[in-house]
């Protein structure tokens, strides 16, 4: 199995990102029917799931039924969160394509998220990349490794670009296949976004696939986006109708909405893939199993402006 080609690789994380500090159960059916759904729109990559605990994050207490669902979807790269080895175990007896390492670039941040140091995450970084080297060549996963707090972080405020070029060499040193840039918290803005992944990409460009992962906290989410698109990057995650708070900030709205970057990208003529009037249905299941969220984008609003021409239908 191999990525869907697109000039541009949209990764839907709502299933992740958007419903894992959320109190309200989504049943695992309706999981899967908005796995089913987005995929159908085009979505070519979700992570689904993240494996942990599920006495710390009931939501993902369905994990390895919601991954094996995605992975019956043709086409769809699937991929999967998880802090350890333990959750990287699990994954990969599931199956799925890809393990997103999570790692914080703050060690404040990674303290209290994680509980752990950022050295301890490193080593168990090691583990489970030596359990995706034990599997037989061209049966491996892909190991992504996320880099939480990549701008700044609410604890220790904003963090030193060579800090997280310092992190990122380290990984790419101990053979992660892709690294994602994220602005956790909501506070990068295009300056500093367009001079780190610029940094990053000339550096380790060659090696890793480089990914953004940005929050509209601030507003500037899609300004963010399009620093990094012009600094190179092809590789960004976002949730339908941007579902998700942030824990550290209440009231602050969550990923960058999916429809909207969509629209964004089209409109600099990327192919994503992605049929936004069949995306646009999918936010229902978002509304019907939790009524209390906000949904938001801009998009959905408006619709489409007349004649615009859709890098994707040419
Ligand atoms: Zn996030």
């Amino acid at each position: 199995m191999t990525e869907r080609e697109t000039d541009v690789v949209c990764r839907e994380v709502g299933l992740r990102d958007g419903i894992q500090s959320l109190k309200t159960f989504v049943p695992t059916s309706e999981k899967i029917r908005w796995i089913r759904e987005e995929a159908a729109a085009g979505m070519p990559n979700m992570q689904v799931c993240s494996f942990v605990p599920p006495k710390l994050l009931p939501q993902f207490s369905d994990a390895a039924e919601v991954a094996a669902a995605a992975l019956e979807v043709n086409g769809l790269w699937v991929s999967a969160l998880t802090p350890n080895l333990k959750g990287a175990e699990a994954a990969l007896k599931v199956g799925v394509h890809e393990i997103d390492f999570m790692n914080s670039v703050s060690e404040s941040h990674s303290l209290s998220n994680g509980r752990r140091s950022t050295e301890q995450a490193f080593a168990e970084f090691e583990r489970v990349r030596d359990l995706r080297d034990s599997q037989p060549e061209g049966k491996r996963f892909k190991l992504a490794a996320g880099f939480a707090t990549s701008f700044g972080c609410s604890i220790e405020g904003y963090v030193p670009q060579k800090n997280v070029l310092k992190a990122v060499e380290r990984f790419v040193g101990a053979g992660v296949d892709e690294v994602m840039i994220a602005d956790t918290v909501g506070y990068g803005n295009p300056r500093d976004v367009k001079q780190l992944f610029s940094r990053i990409i000339a550096e380790f460009g060659d090696d890793v696939l480089v990914g953004a992962h940005f929050h509209d906290t601030r507003g500037l989410g899609l300004a963010n986006v399009y620093a990094a698109l012009e600094a190179g990057c092809r590789r960004f995650d976002a949730s339908l109708a941007g579902l998700g708070g942030c824990p550290f900030a209440p009231n602050a709205t969550g990923n960058i909405v999916m429809e909207d970057l969509v629209f964004l990208l089209e409109g600099a003529g990327l192919n994503t893939g992605i049929d936004l009037e069949k995306l646009l249905p999918v936010r229902e299941i978002i509304a019907r199993n939790l009524p209390d969220e906000p949904l938001h984008g801009t998009y959905k609003k408006a619709g489409a402006p007349k004649g615009f021409p859709f890098a994707s239908a040419a």
